[in-house]
């Protein structure tokens, strides 16, 4: 794919994380294509897509997280068992 792009990016504000951090890193979201899909006696193939997190907290861009639909939570979140365990 070729980058057409006509516009100087140096004038444009630098995207920042909600952390401050203006470096993101590139990581890959992995689709697993079901080889049923894709037709008879095929196995699972694996689709990765691009996505940017923060090089310094790890969070996802968010636009990313919009797009691959990452916060679509199946599960009820559990809140973590803090019982103090005290033996004297
Ligand atoms: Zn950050």
């Amino acid at each position: 794919m070729e980058n057409n792009i006509r516009v100087n990016p140096l004038k444009y504000p630098n995207e920042k994380c909600k952390c401050g951090c203006e470096v993101w890193n590139q990581g890959f979201i992995l689709k697993r294509i079901p080889g049923l899909e894709l037709g008879a006696g095929t196995e699972d193939q694996f689709i990765d897509l691009p996505v940017y997190y923060c090089s310094k907290c790890g969070e996802i861009l968010p636009e990313y997280r919009k797009i691959y639909k990452m916060d679509e939570k199946p599960e009820t979140e559990q809140p973590t068992e803090m019982k103090p365990k005290l033996i004297i």
